[in-house]
């Protein structure tokens, strides 16, 4: 991991991206100009990794005053479908980055693209194969061997062009033959032998409909879809390195004078622990109903992270924090965390929620009084202000807070022992109240009148040891807030070669409390807004299920970072 190199000046050094990218702005290579390219397929819904990608190709045309396109690499009509095409689109947008013009479609480029593939042919050097795929790939040979030349590979210009043009007439069935670049067999690098260019497949195109029945592959298709798009820099991942002398191979057959040459970086993609990152795998979790669907708050998708709380200040700056690295590594997962806790931190508004109450009578204060504390929204940010906080005789507290046979180091609330509540006063538990079971319903308490907090008392500046957050029963609103856990209980759920990833999923990654008592301010939480509830962690209104009378929160993250069954976290 390369984190935020300095040089002596303090300021941040050059990623080998940026390295490059100012060697050819000095050397004048394309017109001085700066374009990249988004470019996913629409075969799933973005995520973290993806947005590693976004950040980092919006993110360099923006420091060299360039462009970036956003394009659906849409070869492929099988798995690509609109309501992918849509979420994208949301995602990029929702991070905070805008395309250059109208989204682009390789599908829109197929015209051209075909009419290279001719232009290839002409030059003798691509061929139509009727050879089965299983045969043609078996001839692939390996990396040590040669692979076997395919009886087809030297017919004639002319046949080629009538067969390829039948083929594009829909005269033949899927798989009976391909158009392959007549390269080298025996190259040392796979991928330049012979690699297949078109395949017949008679399916309607999400854009093109039934107009084609012959698609380029993905190979053939980016890296002229690049030069087409004027794009200086293709920035992609390093499984990529390997295919980069097959597009220069295919761009140089292609390419006219005075044109930009597309250049191709590569970088390590981003893996996260306990994360899986293949939209495959991810599909097949919202398929099996393991998750709700893509936009889960468990999962790492761009809107599963939104929907769970994350902003998109934290995901550019874990992205940021992260670099771009040229070797593969894995990332903890608990550094994504730790960069949306200080953004929210300094953005989220505290208000008091009580997650599991437990009921406390202040048994000397008066039944007909209630009084409005004065309580700062964030103490992290004075222009946030303050509110007015409702005080009265029945309160609740976390159930958690309280312990009959406390041990010594239980600072919080215990029979004969005394609390903080926070911005309030200091209590003192005098009876516990049980059912006919022997369960906890009640405290009776009794307060110091003399405590208020801020009021200048030598009692109000009287040191407990615990501080307990609270909310007036009467004032109270109900909420249900879902409790999130890692969906996976392993560093590398997919790393195993015997296990399926689905065999570690977290049994408790999900708990639903449905009893929660917030603060009356929170009456009117809006959907998406973020809080910090004191001494539990950052809470965000649920997107979809959160109505005005039904107040429906996700936790994002807990205050502390360190991946506890427990709830509440000690004192403070
Ligand atoms: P597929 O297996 O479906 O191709 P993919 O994750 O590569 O999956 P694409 O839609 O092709 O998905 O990805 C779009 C862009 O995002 C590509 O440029 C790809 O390199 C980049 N990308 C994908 N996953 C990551 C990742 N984990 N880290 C960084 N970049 C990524
Ligand atoms: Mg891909």
């Amino acid at each position: 991991m390369e984190i935020e190199n300095k040089d002596i000046e303090g300021k941040k050094s050059l990623n080998f991206i940026e390295s490059i990218i100012e060697e050819d702005l000095k050397s004048k290579k394309n017109k001085e100009e700066i374009y990249t390219r988004f470019p996913p397929e629409p075969n799933g819904y973005l995520h973290i990794g993806h947005a590693k990608s976004i950040c980092l190709n919006f993110g360099l045309a923006q420091k060299y005053n360039g462009k970036t396109n956003l394009r659906f690499d849409d070869t492929n009509p099988e798995k690509e479908e609109v309501e992918y095409v849509d979420s994208i689109m949301e995602d990029v947008r929702w991070l905070g980055f805008t395309w250059e013009g109208e989204p682009r479609y390789a599908s829109d480029y197929f015209d051209q693209l075909y009419k290279w593939a001719i232009k290839i042919i002409e030059k003798g050097q691509a061929y139509v194969d009727d050879q089965s795929p299983d045969l043609i790939s078996q001839q692939r040979g390996t990396p040590t061997q040669p692979g076997i030349e395919s009886p087809y590979r030297n017919r004639t210009v002319e046949e080629n062009l009538d067969l390829f043009t039948r083929m594009k007439n829909g005269k033949f069935a899927e798989g009976e033959r391909v158009l392959r670049a007549k390269i080298d067999m025996a190259s040392p690098n796979m991928h330049m032998r012979d690699p297949i260019m078109y395949r017949i497949l008679h399916k309607d195109h999400h854009r093109t409909g039934d107009k084609w029945c012959i698609y380029p592959m993905y190979d053939f298709a980016h890296g002229q879809s690049d030069y087409i798009e004027g794009i200086t820099h293709s920035v992609c991942t390093l499984e990529f390195e390997v295919h980069r002398p097959l597009y220069e191979w295919f761009l140089n057959n292609v390419y006219s004078e005075g044109t930009i040459k597309t250049r191709q970086i590569e970088f390590a993609r981003l893996n996260l622990s306990y994360t899986i990152m293949s939209k495959r795998k991810l599909l097949e979790l919202v398929q099996s109903k393991f998750v709700s669907g893509w936009d889960d708050p468990r999962m790492p998708t761009i809107s599963g992270l939104r929907r769970r709380g994350y902003t998109p200040e934290s995901i550019k700056k874990f992205a940021d924090t992260i670099g771009v690295a040229k070797r593969n590594n894995v990332i903890d997962v608990a550094l994504l965390e730790h960069s949306l806790r200080e953004d929210l931190n300094k953005k989220a508004p505290r208000v008091m929620g009580v997650l599991n109450p437990l009921k406390v009578v202040i048994t000397n204060y008066s039944e007909e009084k209630e009084e409005f504390l004065t309580i700062e929204n964030n103490p992290e940010d004075e222009t946030m202000g303050t509110r007015e906080l409702p005080f009265s005789r029945d309160i609740y507290i976390e159930k958690d807070d309280f312990m009959e046979d406390a041990p010594k180091k239980f600072f919080r609330l215990a029979p004969g022992k005394e609390v903080r509540l926070k911005g309030a006063y200091i209590i003192k538990c005098e009876e516990v109240i049980k059912d006919n079971s022997g369960n906890i319903i009640e405290l009776l308490c009794s307060y110091d009148p003399e405590s208020k907090s801020g009021s200048g008392t030598e009692a109000s500046k009287r040191k407990v040891k615990g501080t307990l957050h609270w909310v007036s029963a009467k004032h109270a609103i109900n909420a249900e807030v879902r409790l999130y856990d890692r969906l996976f209980n392993d560093e590398d759920p997919a790393g195993y070669k015997d296990k399926n990833f689905t065999e570690f999923i977290n049994p408790d990654s999900l708990k639903i409390l449905k009893e929660c008592k917030l603060e009356p301010s929170m009456d009117n939480a809006k959907q998406e807004s973020r809080y910090q509830f004191q001494r539990l962690g950052y809470f965000c209104v649920d997107k979809k299920d959160s109505k005005p009378g039904t107040l429906v929160l996700n936790r994002t993250v807990p205050l502390k970072d360190s991946w506890s069954k427990k709830l509440i976290r000690g004192t403070n």
